[in-house]
């Protein structure tokens, strides 16, 4: 009987020149074996990244080598996709309950908890999709800023409640359309285009993708809010205002949350101030942070 959900699951038009992935046929919209080592990764080098950040070791070698390696994972065997899974879990979510549904859900529950606890190191250098756009804005061409924090907010949670509507209500990932598979399989179609105009934007733009469109981005900004280690300002700091005009996100006022803190370090690279800006936890001590 039709039940009036559209079956994209399983029947994916990736365009001609579609390349497998391995193991991809793997019933249920958990990882397969090949993911799980990029899935291996993320949760490593967030953990890694995060006590390298701590001891003021994470350095720019180790920006770009974690940059690298996220990027060639990401076209090598398409992992760690945690956005693009996310698609896929709710879209699925009604036809594959049971073990591999738990797996994939305790999977991404993992990486609320390291956000919560480390801030956002998977969107800053272990997510495939963020680490492509951060290296497309180091291309020195004019930025945009956009001058209001609450407008990225709104559109997150509209396309956020999209993304859970269309996949919940009607077994649809909009991410397909966006064509991440297709862009890191070199999958030549209408999604590859889509995807590289996003990039093309990513350019001027600061990680269009991760601000106004991926679900995780949304979630992780909750857990990255209240994140027990994050940047801090000390009371070293001179009020110069440079790393607030450096930073692509607005979140380097004193006051901010960090929840949209892609730990960039372009806050960090502009203070004049040795020791102004320290990466970690709050200390009971009022007004001092270490
Ligand atoms: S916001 Fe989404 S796409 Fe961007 S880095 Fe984070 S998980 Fe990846
Ligand atoms: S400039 Fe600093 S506060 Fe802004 S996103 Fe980068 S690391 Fe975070």
């Amino acid at each position: 009987m039709h039940t009036g959900r559209i079956p994209v699951y399983h029947h994916i038009d990736e365009g001609a020149g579609e390349i497998d992935i391995p193991g991809e046929n793997m019933p249920g919209p958990g990882p397969n074996t090949i993911q799980l080592v990029g899935i291996a990764y993320g949760i490593l080098f967030v953990i890694v990244g995060a006590f390298l950040w701590r001891s003021g070791r994470f350095s720019r070698t180790v920006k770009y080598a974690l940059l690298l390696v996220t990027i060639l994972l990401g076209f090598l065997i398409f992992s760690p996709m945690l956005p693009y899974m996310f698609g896929e879990l709710v879209a699925s979510a009604d036809s594959r309950v049971g073990a591999t549904l738990l797996g994939a859900a305790f999977g991404m529950v993992l990486f609320f908890v390291l956000t919560f606890l480390f801030g956002r190191h998977f969107c800053g250098y272990l997510c495939p999709i963020g680490a492509v756009q951060e290296v497309a804005y180091l291309v020195p061409v004019p930025k945009v800023r956009p001058p209001w924090k609450v407008l990225p907010v709104i559109v997150r949670a509209a396309v956020f409640l999209l993304i859970l509507g269309a996949g919940l209500v009607y077994s649809i990932s909009i991410l397909h359309y966006l064509g991440i598979r297709q862009f890191f399989t070199l999958t030549v179609s209408a999604g590859f285009l889509v995807f590289s105009v996003l990039l093309i934007i990513s350019l001027f733009l600061y990680r269009p993708f991760c601000r106004f469109i991926c679900p995780l981005g949304a979630i992780f900004q909750v857990f990255a809010t209240p994140a027990r280690w994050k940047i801090r300002r000390t009371d070293a700091c001179i009020e110069c205002g440079k790393c607030e005009n450096a930073c692509p996100t607005s979140e380097a006022g004193r006051e901010d949350t960090k929840g949209e803190c892609y730990l960039c370090r372009r806050c960090m690279d502009a203070c004049p101030v040795e020791g102004a800006l320290v990466y970690g936890g709050k200390t009971r001590q009022e007004g001092t942070e270490r």
